[in-house]
């Protein structure tokens, strides 16, 4: 399999410490991307599920009950074949895996079978329908709409999360939008996180030479997410 790179014992994309396994390769072009160095297919190197184990298990005893890996990117489900054959490497060595991914991608039974095996998955609910989702990505709502219902169907522990732009999506009338769409495809869903947009990943965009359409905009005020935060959590009760 194409990785981007790995992340030994992050805190962060899951429950516990977590292993972080970043796959190569994504088209969805999120307005906000802070990862363009992801997107080729090519990015990175080529591991087997062979090798990535023999680099994990050395992390074994730090995962404890509730951590493990993560899979990322990238859009890691575009790889969903070889993951399926390292998560199975990994269960014989009662390791457990989360997948963040955008959730844009079709439900083949490679990804079926890893989200079902999965201790949890984390989707980021970029745009909440199809018209704001088709202007600021690439991808087609309506594989999000099928990805969270199969979610919620089979009562996988999911975490929903979205990055909060300023000047785009950063106002209560969004929250409104986001906790309808969440309610209606996955009202069993454990948490909903908002992300603030930063600009830590601009240097990215000038490095590889892509237009970065945001780059006039600011990061996110940390009050004013932790406001919108609460009022999504209200709307979400
Ligand atoms: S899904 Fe993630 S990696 Fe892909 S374009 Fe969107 S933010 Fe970037």
């Amino acid at each position: 399999m194409r990785v981007h790179s790995l992340e030994s014992l992050a805190a962060l994309d899951g429950k516990g410490l977590r292993y972080g396994v970043f796959l190569a390769g994504c088209g969805l072009r999120c307005v906000y991307c802070h990862n363009p160095d992801t997107w080729s297919a090519d990015a990175g190197t080529d591991m087997s599920p062979a090798e990535l184990l023999s680099k994990i298990v050395r992390y074994k005893p730090y995962f404890r009950t509730d951590g493990g890996v993560t899979f990322s990117g990238g859009e890691p489900l575009l790889q969903a074949d070889e993951l399926c054959k390292l998560a199975e490497l990994l269960k014989t060595e009662g390791i457990g895996y989360a997948v963040d991914t955008s959730g844009a991608v079709g439900l083949t039974d490679s990804v079926k079978r890893l989200l079902c095996g999965a201790q949890s998955v984390i989707c980021d609910l970029k745009f909440p329908d199809a018209e704001s989702f088709g202007r600021y990505t690439c991808g087609d709502f309506a594989l999000v709409e099928g990805f969270l219902a199969f979610l919620s169907e089979n009562d996988i522990p999911t975490w929903l999360r979205t990055v909060i732009v300023p000047g785009i999506n950063d106002t209560e009338e969004w929250m409104e939008r986001y906790a309808k769409t969440a309610k209606r495809l996955i009202p069993n869903a454990e948490r909903y996180e908002l992300l603030g947009f930063h600009t830590m990943g601009f240097f990215k965009y000038e490095r590889l030479g892509i237009e970065n359409p945001l780059a006039s905009v600011r990061s996110l005020d940390k009050e004013r997410l932790t406001e919108l935060q609460s009022y999504i959590n209200t709307l979400l009760k």
